[in-house]
């Protein structure tokens, strides 16, 4: 973990309220691991005054990216800044995914911009021989990254609120879906990966519980120092309280009490 100063490499929106942002890492930010996050300070006024996290989308040793949605105050400010300009970073910070040497499968459910960090993991699961990426959105506007994910190998199947693309309802029926294929077959060596709304992470940790199959979620609640100082984003764990930005974001979805 490191602060640093990043010139942004490009600013760009990709669907409505969703835009990719590029910086160029110091060499140790190189080594950011999928599901790993960075606090970016979008301002030098005091409003908004703390820094904000956001997981790394893509990752290479010339460049990070970072998806991100514009919800308020400083994602409106982020949205607005020029290539060239500087940001103030600190990071990679937090504990990423981990990926089992021997994994058959890899299912990845991504909810809105859930799927940020999940494209980085697809990326890094060459080892594994089947990826399949499960993107729920609101409406064939807001689908993001499938061509990327579709890029990487993995097979992709969309759920929309409205119906407006691939299945009509939430991602997690694309989820049962999936196991309910699966009947009679042993659910061997899989494991499911999840980025989203905290509502979505409980009914695929559900999912998971209920087919035997370990589920690690990524959780985007409230962080605000990024480094464990100021204990904001404690989590109820089988384990006692956690920290999403020091023991997470990435949990066992086991572990959480929901
Ligand atoms: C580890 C981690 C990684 C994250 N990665 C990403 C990412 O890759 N892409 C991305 O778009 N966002 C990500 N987020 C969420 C992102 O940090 C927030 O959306 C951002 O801080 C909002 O700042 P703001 O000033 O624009 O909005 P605010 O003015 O702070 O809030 C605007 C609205 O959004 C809600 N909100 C703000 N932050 C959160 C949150 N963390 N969870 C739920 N609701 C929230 C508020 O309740 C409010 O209604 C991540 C969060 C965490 C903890």
């Amino acid at each position: 973990m490191q602060q640093f100063k990043a010139k942004i490499l490009s600013n760009k929106k990709i669907a409505p309220d969703h835009y990719v942002l590029s910086f160029k890492p110091p060499k140790a930010a190189g080594q950011t691991t999928p599901g790993q996050f960075f606090n970016i300070r979008v301002s030098n006024a005091y409003n908004p005054l703390l820094r904000r996290p956001f997981g790394a989308h893509r990752i290479s040793p010339e460049k990070i990216e970072i998806l991100y949605k514009v919800v308020g105050k400083a994602t409106s400010i982020l949205s607005a800044k020029k290539k060239g300009s500087l940001l103030d970073i600190i990071g990679p910070l937090g504990n990423g995914f981990k990926a089992p040497p021997d994994a058959s499968a890899a299912i990845l459910v991504a909810g809105g911009h859930g799927v940020a960090p999940l494209h980085a993991l697809a990326a890094s699961l060459t080892a594994v021989p089947k990826v399949v990426a499960l993107i729920g959105a609101r409406t064939k506007t807001h689908v993001i990254s499938e061509n990327e994910f579709k890029g990487l190998g993995a097979k992709v199947h969309i759920a929309t609120e409205d119906g407006s693309k691939g299945h009509k309802g939430l991602v997690t029926d694309l989820l049962r879906k999936h196991f309910n294929r699966q009947t009679g077959k042993p659910a061997n060596r899989q494991t499911i990966y999840a980025c989203g709304p905290k509502a979505m992470l409980k009914a695929v940790a559900k999912i998971a519980r209920e087919h035997c199959i370990p589920c690690q979620v990524s959780l985007e609640e409230y962080v605000a120092c990024g480094t464990g100082a100021c204990l904001g984003c404690a989590v109820k764990t089988r384990s006692g309280y956690k920290l999403i930005c020091k023991d997470g974001p990435v949990f066992d979805s086991k572990e959480i009490i929901w």
